[in-house]
């Protein structure tokens, strides 16, 4: 593409945003007072929804290498119950195994090369300028501008990426809508607030969908610097220990993924969208870091550093286990719920043996010097009506779920997707009921998609901590 070209889509882009926001600020009232009304389903027809048709939860790197001797256990209750009453098994991840590249496959059945996002980064063209990867560069539609077109509500929490959000029958909640500021010196990196507990962050478009629900969505912001050492303490067994720098990479994330989590709930209970996803980031955060602590996995551990670090990948695990049970104990056991992963975490049992004998060694994707990364095999498990219990699944693999998704919703499946939907979760009488039907293409709209990403005063930031974690040079 020629950097003309790309320039005036840029500008065409923000030039989108621009109009959006005066239209909203003209129309503030009327526009939330319709969002409510199409939520709660008041504007037609049809009855209130009161059961979502779908809960969705992302969870980033989740893995049964972590999940089975749980749920064995009895340690995560809700995903247990899940399982039990639903189908399950390994979600294979692509290539590369990248959270954006593969969250992106998840949302829209088609593979990188497909759907345009492939690197957590991409250049403003003739500036040799990296900034994170953004929605406007998705060449496809994802599930919810698919859903929307079909007039089911959505509610987008937090998905990676979905900044800047897009306009949907229902809300979303971008990424950036948790603020990232510059790090002087790599600790602490988030948001400040100032003397009055204002937050210390740049105002800018696209946080949310509508734009007016990011003054609601506010409130639900937790920084790095309101986390307290206590509500901490679940990850970490040492009652003594108080490092705020030794607990920094747990506690931004786990910042991040409370304030979409609470966020995701509230708007659960207010708005009661048809379906709802909401993202996690933080099980695959505390893996990247504090994965070699575990004795589970074969790791050689002092038991001071065991006490400090050694649970602190399980105890997230637990964590997100009461995150998905606080949602189903809102909408009642026969909501369907899926949890999916974008890939897995594992112990790279080859490298693991050198690295104990203090040889320097890199993994396949290069950048980190540990024995345990990313895996192929993710997580796949979904219930509801219709959806076969206690059965294990044939893999799947990330660009099956959306068509999953549709085929379970009663729309067709694209022809020129590059998944297909897992028949093999649904009952025979559920399919014969419901009959999957296929469509040759949802790209019925003209071309989408633009090379330039766009540019957020949280670029900076957010490359700091794609660094930290040994994604980007
Ligand atoms: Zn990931």
């Amino acid at each position: 593409m020629s950097e003309t070209h790309s320039s005036r889509r840029l500008s065409a882009a923000r030039g989108g945003l621009a109009v959006a926001r005066t239209v909203a600020l003209v129309f503030t009232a009327a526009v939330l007072f319709t969002l409510v009304l199409a939520l709660a389903g008041c504007s037609s027809e049809k009855p209130r929804v009161e059961t979502p048709r779908l809960l969705f939860f992302g969870v980033d790197a989740g893995n049964w290498n972590i999940l089975t001797p749980m749920i064995q256990a009895g340690e995560l209750p809700n995903i247990a119950s899940l399982v039990d009453r639903g189908s399950f098994g390994v979600l294979k991840s692509g290539v590369p195994i990248q959270s954006p590249q593969m969250w992106t496959s998840i949302a829209t059945g088609v593979v990188p090369e497909k759907h345009g996002i492939m690197r957590f980064t991409a250049e403003i063209p003739g500036t040799g300028r990296e900034v994170p990867v953004t929605s406007n560069m998705r060449k496809v539609k994802a599930f919810w501008n698919i859903l929307s077109d079909a007039d089911i509500t959505v509610g987008i929490v937090g998905w990676w990426p979905s900044w800047p959000a897009e306009p949907v029958n229902g809300f979303m909640i971008a990424q950036r809508a948790w603020p990232v500021n510059w790090s002087r010196h790599g600790i602490p990196f988030g948001a400040a607030r100032d003397e009055t507990g204002r937050l210390i962050v740049d105002d800018f478009e696209g946080r949310t969908y509508p734009e007016e629900l990011y003054a609601d969505f506010e409130q639900f912001i937790v920084t790095e610097e309101d986390v307290t050492a206590d509500e901490l303490s679940f990850l970490f067994d040492d009652p003594a220990f108080r490092d705020p720098a030794k607990q920094f990479h747990a506690r931004w994330v786990f910042a991040k993924d409370k304030t979409f989590a609470d966020a995701g709930l509230a708007m659960l209970k207010r708005f009661r969208p048809d379906v709802l996803a909401v993202y996690l980031q933080g099980t695959d955060v505390v893996s990247h870091y504090y994965w070699g602590y575990q004795r589970e996995e074969g790791f050689k551990v002092s038991p001071s550093d065991e006490r400090l670090y050694g649970h602190v990948v399980r105890n997230y695990y637990r964590y997100v286990d009461g995150v998905i049970g606080s949602y189903l104990a809102e909408v009642g056991d026969d909501t369907p719920v899926m949890i999916v992963s974008d890939h897995g975490f594992e112990t790279k049992r080859d490298l693991k043996e050198r690295w104990e004998r203090g040889e320097r060694i890199r993994t396949e994707e290069g950048g980190k010097d540990v024995p345990w990364d990313h895996g192929v095999d993710g997580i796949f498990i979904m219930t509801g009506p219709g959806v076969r219990e206690s059965n294990r699944l044939p893999d799947m693999s990330v660009v099956d779920v959306t068509p999953t998704m549709l085929a379970y919703l009663g729309l067709p499946v694209a022809e020129d997707m590059d998944g297909a939907p897992g028949l093999a979760a649904l009952e025979e009488s559920f399919l014969e009921e419901h009959p999957v039907t296929f469509i040759p293409t949802y790209e019925t709209g003209g071309p989408r998609g633009d090379e330039t990403p766009m540019e957020s005063p949280m670029d900076e930031g957010i490359k700091e901590k794609l660094r930290a974690l040994g994604y980007i040079e």
